[in-house]
């Protein structure tokens, strides 16, 4: 008999995944945390070390993992564009035999797990805002095919082991969140701006800056994930998480200057292949089902992600 839940985060070293584990040692879990360091790294995790209730393994989920928890939250694969098309092969990997492994390790013990989808499973979506019955407009043999269909098939896996093998699932499509611990050079739209801003560099905006995309702030997010998690075994989702307001780039780019004092610039460059032109979840679902609403406005959440990389670039 275990009093204290056991669970398992695979991408624990990560940006979500650091918050998580420290959101559920707080809750009086046991925590495991999984991690490759490919894109994570001890630092994001340093504070939990040394915890009686967090235990750290180096492991790669594209190998077999044997262990004994009640529940995995499976995050373990680069987020950001630059990283997982570093190495698109591996994020295929990654997502298939990754998830596979964890859903064979879930089926094996009898765990409820829940995968970190995401709003890339839309890909260049024609509807808007995307409600989780959209089908999506994905690219399959483009740049980011690697990361937006190995998301799509694990998906797929986590469904087939719902109907095949009677699993306990929860599918959560994660929509942009950002947050402290993004890492300096992880490449994607707010750690880019905020860091060129705080070092007085350009900032670089891919394309004219109209695309537009919704902020979440990492607490808000960390909560729906929690929520999802402990919903009734009938609820697997999908279900999307993000906040609803929708900024162009360019809008983004000078809040950015504006809240940190920059007197940085602002340049232009090419638009990357297959980048989308919109996004916005649609989260009736999310709202309905697990009473949740995110909280934290785009200019808060800025404030306190510029105040966290204005003190690691000290
Ligand atoms: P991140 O890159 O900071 O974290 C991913 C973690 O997974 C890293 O710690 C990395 O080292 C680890 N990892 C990668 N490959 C691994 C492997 N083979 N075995 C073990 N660990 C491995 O990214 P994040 O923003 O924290 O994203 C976490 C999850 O949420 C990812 O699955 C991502 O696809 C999903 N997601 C995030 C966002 C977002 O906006 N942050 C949006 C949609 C989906
Ligand atoms: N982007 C940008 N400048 C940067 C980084 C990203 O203009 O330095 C754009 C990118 O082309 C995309 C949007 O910002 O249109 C969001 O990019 P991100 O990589 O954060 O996430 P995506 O939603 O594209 O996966």
């Amino acid at each position: 008999m275990h009093l204290r839940k056991r669970v398992l985060v695979t991408g624990g070293a990560g940006f979500l995944g650091s918050h998580l584990c420290e959101r559920l040692l707080n809750e009086g879990c046991d925590v495991l945390c999984a991690d490759n360091f490919y894109t994570g790294s001890k630092r994001n995790i340093e504070y939990l070390i040394g915890n009686p209730y967090f235990e750290l393994l180096r492991h790669d989920i594209t190998f077999p993992l044997y262990l004994e928890v009640d529940e995995i939250y499976n995050l373990a694969c680069p987020a950001s564009p630059i990283h997982y098309q570093n190495d698109p092969v591996q994020t295929t990997k990654v997502n298939v035999h990754g998830s596979i492994n964890m859903l064979g390790l879930a089926k094996r013990i009898k765990a409820k797990i829940l995968q970190a989808s995401t709003s890339e499973v839309y890909g260049d979506p024609t509807v808007h805002p995307q409600p989780e019955t959209y089908h999506g407009n994905v690219n399959c043999i483009g740049p980011r095919s690697c990361y937006d269909e190995g998301k799509r098939c694990a998906e797929t896996l986590f469904f087939d082991y719902f109907r095949q093998h009677k699993l306990k699932i929860k599918v959560a499509r994660i929509f942009n969140t950002y947050g402290p611990r993004m890492h300096l050079n992880d490449g994607r739209v707010v750690s880019n701006f905020i860091v060129q801003a705080l070092r007085g560099t350009p900032l670089t905006i891919f394309g004219d800056g109209t695309q537009t995309r919704s902020f979440c702030y990492v607490d808000d997010l960390i909560e729906g994930l929690v929520r999802l998690m402990n919903t009734n075994d009938d609820v697997t989702g999908p279900i999307n998480l993000g906040k609803p307001g929708e900024f162009t780039i360019l809008e983004l780019a000078e809040k950015v200057i504006e809240l940190s004092n920059s007197k940085s610039e602002i340049i232009f460059k090419k638009l990357p292949a297959d980048d989308p032109k919109q996004r916005r979840p649609d989260i009736t679902k999310a709202r309905k089902i697990l009473e949740w609403e995110p909280e934290v406005e785009l200019e808060e959440g800025l404030k306190r992600t510029i105040a966290y990389f204005d003190k690691i670039l000290k």
